[in-house]
């Protein structure tokens, strides 16, 4: 029997990133360290848990309760509730889920759910956001434990971004050059708050999800002279190098620096300037484990996330968001060995769908999402309790203003087409 994540941390302590993530996320949401990971641009939501508050009664109940409960409240609200299960989630929410997906593919799938009055995100905040700005008037979007953020999307605030574009633009000016191009265009990753994609939709940029960042680069380049591209390095950097763009001509914008760090020269001579952000989880895959892995299983395939560091995603034998990685194992064969560096969730439930390969993570170390793994079971009952009574819990409301904006960027993603 494969073990759960959350069994294997308990299990195995000594093998794991973080055995506190173990305990209830009421618990470890306290400590030092965990911020609660929501967006600035919150209307802080009425009722309101804030992080390690959830009612004593929800901390308590055992997992038998819980199910029973959510259970419960699935079947009484019917088509009235739509739950979204993000593939990084943990098996205990996801198996409430209607749909389990990556973030627009899940916010794709609420559309389809047009009767729907709440759509519970088991995912991060970013996720709910864009749930929101999406969802047909009257639906409400509901996160179900508010701290759960995603640090890589935190890496990158409005403010900091505002002040590199300040800068950007006093140094580039704001005309076309002759060919019509602008001197640059901000690209963001899906994985941003609501207010991050509706500066780009303001600013003439784009939102990329890692399916399409190369499409959504090659639209960025046929308008703008260079791209800055937040929160992750990491994918604008093996993106662009995909591209043939060469690593001197993409400079990292730390937002502490004046210039990003960089001078007048490297900025004038750069095509892409990368956000100094990164994902926690991906950034800990290393090439050395990739050599490991073809030592321990000769002949086996390898397949990264582009979150991964560049050294990562030159070692392996592909590269691809989690959707190509769900292809990649699909496409493969019976007694095939796949060796995946990305979520930990989501390798284990790709290795109990095909029990007929060998399927591990590249990383030993038990280590999940630790915002995404915020959502307990606990908080889902809580909310879907609280539903079931008539009252809203825990809604992410995008202003019309920011969602307006957003809007524009996110359906220029849409209508950009691969080459
Ligand atoms: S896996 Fe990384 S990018 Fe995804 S939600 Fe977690 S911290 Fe954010």
């Amino acid at each position: 029997m494969t073990l759960s994540v959350t069994d294997r941390i308990e299990s195995q302590p000594n093998q794991s990133c973080d055995v506190e993530l173990a305990k209830g996320p009421w618990e470890f949401d306290l400590m030092p360290g965990y911020g609660p990971g929501a967006s600035e641009e919150d209307t802080i939501p009425d009722p309101i848990v804030r992080p390690g508050q959830l009612p004593v009664v929800y901390q308590q109940m055992g997992e038998e309760e819980l199910h029973e409960r959510i259970r419960r409240a699935k079947d009484a609200l019917g088509d009235r509730l739509v739950i979204l299960g993000h593939f990084y989630q943990r098996d205990e929410v996801v198996q409430y889920a209607d749909f389990v997906g990556d973030s627009f593919q899940l916010a794709n799938a609420a559309l389809t759910r047009p009767e729907a009055e709440a759509i519970v995100f088991c995912g991060v905040h970013f996720m709910a956001e864009t749930a929101d700005i999406l969802a047909r008037e009257g639906q409400s979007v509901i996160l179900p434990n508010l701290a759960a953020g995603c640090s890589m999307a935190d890496m990158a605030d409005e403010d900091s971004v505002e002040e590199a574009w300040e800068q950007l633009t006093e140094l580039y000016g704001t005309e076309p050059d002759a060919d019509g191009r602008l001197p640059v265009i901000p690209v963001t990753y899906m994985n941003s708050s609501a207010a991050l994609k509706a500066f780009c939709g303001r600013h003439g940029g784009i939102v990329c999800t890692s399916s399409n960042a190369e499409t959504v680069l090659e639209w960025a380049f046929a308008r703008g002279q260079r791209v800055l591209f937040f929160p992750d390095q990491h994918l604008g950097r093996n993106t662009a190098k995909a591209m043939g763009i060469p690593l001197e001509q993409m400079p990292m914008w730390n937002p502490r620096k004046e210039l990003g760090g960089n001078t007048v020269e490297q900025l004038q001579d750069a095509q892409v300037l990368l956000w100094h952000g990164f994902c926690s989880v991906h950034k800990r895959f290393t090439a050395a484990q990739i050599e490991q892995a073809r030592a321990d299983h000769p002949g086996c395939k390898v397949i990264v996330h582009p979150e991964c560091p560049m050294p990562v995603v030159d070692a392996a034998d592909a590269a691809g968001s989690t959707d190509a990685i769900r292809k990649f194992v699909a496409a493969s064969d019976p007694g095939d060995t796949i060796a995946i560096g990305t979520e930990i969730n989501l390798v284990n439930r790709l290795a109990a769908e095909y029990p007929d390969r060998t399927i591990f993570c590249l990383d030993p170390v038990v280590c999940p999402c630790s915002t995404m793994y915020r959502i307990h079971p606990g908080y889902l009952a809580w909310v879907l309790d609280g539903l079931v009574e008539g009252e809203v819990r825990n809604r992410i409301v995008v202003s019309d203003e920011v969602a307006a904006d957003a809007k524009i960027a996110l359906e220029r993603m849409l209508a950009a087409k691969p080459r």
